[in-house]
């Protein structure tokens, strides 16, 4: 099993406060280095959500969903 907690990151660049890291590395002025890092921890911050998502709908249940071995339709009650 895998536990992460919560993390609650914030930083800027003390020469750029204004480089959004999601504008792209192109928006980085003059290749400044913090700027790269932030970008940089932007794309793992990405990738790392993308991958949890995967990895929960990747479950059993949620398998099940997506085969659609859910309950039969035609069954509207239970005896
Ligand atoms: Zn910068």
């Amino acid at each position: 099993m895998l536990k992460i907690g919560s993390i609650r990151f914030q930083a800027r660049c003390n020469r750029h406060p204004m480089y959004n890291p999601e504008d792209g590395r192109g928006a980085i002025r003059g290749g400044c280095p913090k700027c790269e890092l932030l970008h940089e921890i932007h794309l793992a911050h990405v990738k790392l959500v993308d991958l949890m998502r995967k990895t929960k709908n990747d479950t059993p249940k949620a398998a099940a969903a997506k085969a659609g071995a859910s309950v039969d339709p035609r069954q509207t009650a239970l005896f």
